[in-house]
């Protein structure tokens, strides 16, 4: 007689898009459209077994370190109500962004974290250009914070506002992306300082609050439809990060906050009892070098929501490359377990950084050759070409791979048609 088991597989997820945050920025510039980068999570799974909920998970009750003698290995509640008994669980429930850093951030700032909060910016926008419209007076922006993230929103702002925006970037630090490979910081200075986005460095962002800039007695007087619409404005209390400088104020229309992120793993702690599975300081489950949440040999834990360090020591970033490449592991080890395998260690393999500073420029640091950015159209191409393999799904990738090849090749069009019209005119 032949048993077979069958394996059930259930993909909870709150939204019911899958994101690929590493392209975000590019909603901002109108480079990508939702449906590339945020696909249905119905769309990916058609044709497979998995069962998709769109649910948000409300709290963990894990049984598999009491013992063998529990009936399940645990159960996971639902928003909606329902109890989903597993045997075998893996945790990627990602970060959010942290705004409670400083007073008023919560209040005045936009966070970039999820695709709301990129439809929160572009609409946001897309009110202070049609405000402003007209107007002699440029659209204020202000990035909180010098990472990737900061560097990233402030080249692609910089580049859809051109002469109509003026984007300020704070850093606590004296110089920007500090820990990035120096190839990417010089590409990315270079275009920020060819975009004039000013950089303030050395200062931190001490309070946030409402207010509009005061008007200077000897500040010519402006006609009412010439004036910019600054009615909403925010006022940045920014403090030198070292003695010897000086306090600063800062007025902007939109203040994108860019610091810290915040596991979500803590809140699913039942309220009713302590927590069983073990936590950093930041609230990230501890995994083995399985992936597999210490105490609990039924749970994987993978990507921003799992801590783990390098045989050096070394903590894992919060990365999608991260995420990515655990992933595998995870799936691998998952059958391992199940089958009574022995499990691999998951090694980290870093293949270096990548960046967008705009709509056709980008700065790629590959890792297997020491000193070498890629720059400009070609560090946006190798971006881009390196992004569309890692989208999930081949059917997914082919219809993104039409689409930006036919938006390229209308962008090479019109570009070579507006060199011939200037050729002609003779400018
Ligand atoms: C703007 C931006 C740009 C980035 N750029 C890069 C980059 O260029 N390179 C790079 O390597 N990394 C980048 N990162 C980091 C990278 O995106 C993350 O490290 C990666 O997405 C982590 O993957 P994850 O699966 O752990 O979490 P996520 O991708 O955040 O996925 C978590 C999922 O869990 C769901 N979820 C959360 N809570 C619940 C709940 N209670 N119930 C049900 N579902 C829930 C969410 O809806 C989400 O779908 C970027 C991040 C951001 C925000």
């Amino acid at each position: 007689m032949c048993l077979i088991e069958i394996i059930q597989v259930v993909l909870i997820d709150q939204s019911e898009r899958f994101v690929f945050k590493p392209l975000l920025y590019e909603l901002l510039s109108g480079e990508v459209e939702a449906w590339e980068i945020a696909p249905q999570f119905s769309d990916l799974l058609a044709n497979t077994d998995v069962r998709f909920f769109k649910d948000r998970v409300k709290c963990l009750y894990p049984c598999d370190h009491l013992g063998t003698n529990a009936p399940t290995a645990g159960t996971v509640h639902l928003e909606s109500g329902l109890l989903i008994e597993y045997d075998w669980l893996v945790l990627a429930i990602g970060a959010e962004a942290k705004l409670d850093i400083v007073p008023g951030a919560a209040d005045y700032a936009l966070p970039f974290y999820t695709l709301e909060d990129a439809h929160r910016v572009d609409k946001k926008l897309r009110e202070l250009e049609r405000k402003n419209f007209g107007k002699d007076s440029a659209i204020r922006v202000a990035v909180v914070g010098c990472g990737y993230g900061g560097v990233e929103l402030a080249a692609t702002i910089s580049e859809r506002l051109k002469e109509k925006g003026i984007v300020q970037a704070i850093n606590v630090e004296k110089t920007i992306l500090s820990n990035a490979p120096a190839g990417n910081r010089e590409a990315a200075l270079k275009v920020l300082s060819s975009r004039k986005v000013q950089l303030i460095l050395g200062y931190f962002v001490r309070c946030i609050t409402k207010g509009v800039e005061p008007q200077t007695s000897d500040a010519e007087p402006k006609s009412i439809d010439s004036a910019a619409d600054h009615s909403e404005s925010v006022t940045l209390e920014l403090q030198p990060a070292e003695r010897g400088l000086q306090g600063q104020t800062i007025w902007a229309d939109i203040v994108l906050w860019t610091i810290g992120s915040k596991p979500l793993l803590p809140q699913l702690e039942p309220s009713d009892k302590p927590y069983d599975i073990p936590l950093n300081a930041r609230g990230q489950a501890e995994t083995d070098e399985t992936l597999r949440v210490k105490g609990h040999p039924r749970i994987f834990a993978v990507g921003d929501s799992s801590t783990l360090r390098d045989r050096n020591g070394k903590l894992l970033p919060a990365t999608a490359q991260v995420a990515f490449q655990q992933a595998d592991f995870a799936g691998w080890n998952l059958w391992a377990a199940i089958n009574d395998r022995p499990l691999l260690p998951f090694r980290y393999q870093n293949l270096g950084e990548m960046m967008t500073l705009g709509r056709y420029d980008a700065a790629v640091s590959p890792s297997f050759t020491d000193g070498l950015t890629l720059e400009g159209f070609v560090g946006h191409t190798a971006r881009k070409i390196a992004y569309l393999i890692r989208l999930p799904t081949d059917k997914h990738r082919v219809q993104v791979g039409i689409s930006w090849l036919l938006k390229s090749t209308v962008d090479s069009v019109a570009t070579i048609q507006t060199m011939l019209t200037k050729a002609q005119s003779g400018s």
